[in-house]
């Protein structure tokens, strides 16, 4: 692959690196935005890489976020409060497989050398127009190739989530990920269970975002073993089933429920947020119960029930073998469009009458009241042209 003479540098960006090399500090592009323009992919967030001590970073501009200081990275705000993220040349000089200490003052190659893939360790000067490509990631890029900057299985040991980064990849545009490498992410697996939880999830759904297919994703996990620690309770068998995940859409709770036997506690244990693994649980429990789409009352109870699950169930019917359930699925969407369409009562609050409206004709307040409601709302679900004041009332 050859250079382009200049790559497209969003203003404030190119402001930021003027700055600190007027202050007399070298500054360079790098990273994913650098590996995407090259492969003709939009991304306008470059990273920037400088020889300032975060120090300075601070010092030359207003507005700045301490967003990794430890690790020199700091965010600059630009006018429109935007953050374009400023790291300082850096060297990993102690790691244990989840954390490193860092030591600036060293060299572009340097720091280039500590990134993951030869593929993210190309760096442009946005006012010189160089280029810097010391391991040949262009080259990679060309054969589509991921491939660990220097030796693989040392750089999987010092951060185990290059691992699961290097599937992310893999799966988004389609690479091979290289020979020796993918030996070394399979023989050094097991060191992802130190992982915390919070950034094994990152990577699980920042990849079933950005796959191609999340089926050859997902086959990448399992083929190196990723999966077995991370994601048991998806199964490693039943391909078949699992090439059905690629008709989904890309939503990360979704997907991982559609492939988990227990979907909530796979959730639970990357450490999701209560909301999502309620929304796992839920399509679980659900995804084998759908209503009959002949029947308008079941499928008005069943939007009842389901409530704000209901979209989700909907969604999941492109992935599932339609042909295991003994009524016509597929016709589901279309009826409930209709019966949201016509506005039908679904819930409680749909209901022509209230809890006050019941106590005023005469119910006892207590759990008398909700009771009752509940029984007018199986009526109206049953038939809603029965959600009137009047013919409710009637019935107390
Ligand atoms: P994307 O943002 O599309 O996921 P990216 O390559 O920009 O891809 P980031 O996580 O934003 O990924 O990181 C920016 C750059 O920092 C990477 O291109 C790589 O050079 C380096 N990098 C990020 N994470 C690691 C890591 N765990 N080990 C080594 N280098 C890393
Ligand atoms: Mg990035």
């Amino acid at each position: 692959m050859k250079f382009p003479d200049r790559l497209p540098i969003p203003d404030e960006v190119l402001k930021i690196a003027q700055r600190l090399e007027e202050a007399g500090y070298e500054t360079w592009c790098v990273g994913g935005a650098i590996r995407d323009n090259l492969l003709g992919v939009e991304n306008h967030d470059f990273d920037l890489t400088t020889a300032a001590p975060p120090e300075d970073v601070r010092r030359l501009f207003k507005r700045t976020v301490p967003v990794g200081i430890e690790h020199g990275t700091v965010a600059v705000l630009d006018r429109d409060n935007r953050a374009h993220e400023v790291t300082t040349f850096r060297r990993d000089i102690r790691t244990d497989g989840r954390h490193a200490v860092v030591e600036f003052g060293v060299s572009l190659t340097d720091d280039l050398a500590r990134r993951d893939f030869t593929i993210n360790a190309i760096a442009y000067h946005p006012i010189r127009h160089e280029w810097r490509d010391p391991f040949k990631g262009a080259e990679d890029l060309a054969k589509k190739l991921i491939r660990s900057v220097g030796d693989a299985n040392w750089r999987f040991q010092e951060d185990y989530l290059r691992i699961l980064r290097a599937l992310r990849f893999s799966a988004r545009f389609e690479f091979r990920i290289h020979g020796a490498t993918l030996e070394a992410a399979k023989a050094n697996a097991q060191g992802l269970s130190q992982l915390s939880a919070e950034r094994v999830r990152e990577e699980w759904f920042k990849g079933i975002r950005t796959a191609g297919r999340v089926s050859k994703l997902l086959a990448l996990w399992i083929d190196v073993g990723a999966a077995r620690i991370w994601l048991p309770e998806i199964p490693g068998n039943g391909k078949g089933e699992r090439g059905k995940v690629d008709k989904l859409p890309r939503d990360p709770v979704l997907v991982t429920a559609f492939l988990a036997s227990d979907p909530a506690s796979l959730l639970t244990r990357l450490k999701s947020s209560n909301k999502d693994i309620e929304r796992a649980r839920a399509i679980g429990e659900w995804r084998d119960t759908y209503p009959d789409p002949r029947h308008l009352p079941e499928v008005r109870k069943w939007l009842s029930q389901a409530g704000e699950y209901a979209d989700d169930l909907l969604a999941l019917l492109p992935g599932l073998d339609l042909s295991r359930f003994p009524i016509p699925v597929s016709r589901l969407p279309k009826v409930v469009e209709s019966i949201r369409a016509a506005q039908d009562p679904l819930t409680l609050k749909d209901l022509a009458v209230t809890g006050d409206d019941l106590i005023a004709a005469g119910v006892r307040p207590g759990p008398e009241v909700g009771e009752t409601l509940a029984r007018l709302l199986a009526d109206v679900l049953e038939d809603p042209t029965h959600n009137t004041r009047e013919r409710l009332l009637a019935r107390v």
